[in-house]
């Protein structure tokens, strides 16, 4: 494994649903390195009822952006716990989604690489529909490709699975719509600086898994 994997600092960008969790969890096992979710940390806000899963919830419910401000402040205390600004890596997933965001984290550090996993809407609203999360450990199944051993419990906890507030097909579009919106400037900054690296989202889990593998190995 070349230098760079051996503590990278890297962003998984794609729209809703394109697998971006997924692929940082696999990813995050493999280098040993924390997997920062922004929508996971937001949600674990919201089910202690702090000030900040209060100030987010609603923004989340709609399917809109939690406000750059807010976002921006908590994702700078957890690089810093993560050791976001000393040599240790991190992965980061569904931040940032806006230009304003994306410049907050490079003034704070230097990514090595960005992955943008990329998806139709179809492919999006399909695979979004399917997906179910266990309501008391978070994790997370989808019906067509990783559904759960026994149907509507938890292989984990064996608690109730549900669909996501957010993942109802009106809300599904809508998430996907502002991602449209807000991603482009986002890419199109990686890109001048020639760390995005593109990859298609519509293959298996292992073949993207290795996909992105195989580019920090160059
Ligand atoms: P996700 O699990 O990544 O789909 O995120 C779920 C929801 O959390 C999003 O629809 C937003 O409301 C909010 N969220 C997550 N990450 C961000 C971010 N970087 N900026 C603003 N809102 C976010």
């Amino acid at each position: 494994m070349s230098a760079l994997c051996s503590s990278p600092k890297l962003v998984i960008l794609g729209a809703p649903g394109a697998g971006k969790g997924t692929q940082a969890a696999l990813l995050a096992e493999k280098l040993n390195t924390p997997h920062l979710s922004t929508g996971d940390i937001l949600r674990e806000e919201v089910r202690k009822g702090t000030e900040l899963g209060k100030r987010a919830q609603e923004y989340m419910d709609r399917g809109d952006l939690v406000p750059d401000d807010i976002i921006i402040g908590a994702m700078n205390e957890r690089l810093k716990e993560a050791g976001g600004s000393t040599s240790n890596g991190f992965i980061l997933d569904g931040f940032p989604r806006t230009l304003e965001q994306a410049k907050a984290l490079s003034s704070a550090v230097q990514l090595d690489l960005v992955f943008l996993v990329k998806l139709s809407q179809d492919e999006v609203v399909r695979r979004l529909s399917a997906r179910r999360v266990c309501e008391r450990c978070g994790r997370n199944y989808n019906l067509l490709f990783n559904p759960p051993q026994e149907e509507g419990r938890c292989d984990l906890c064996g608690a109730a699975l549900a669909s996501r507030v957010d993942d109802s097909p009106e809300v599904i579009r809508r998430r996907y719509q502002l991602h449209r919106k807000q991603s482009k400037g986002v890419e199109d900054f990686y890109r001048e600086q020639g760390i995005l690296q593109e990859i298609e989202g519509d293959q298996p889990i292992a073949e993207i898994h290795q996909a992105i593998l195989d580019t920090l190995n160059d």
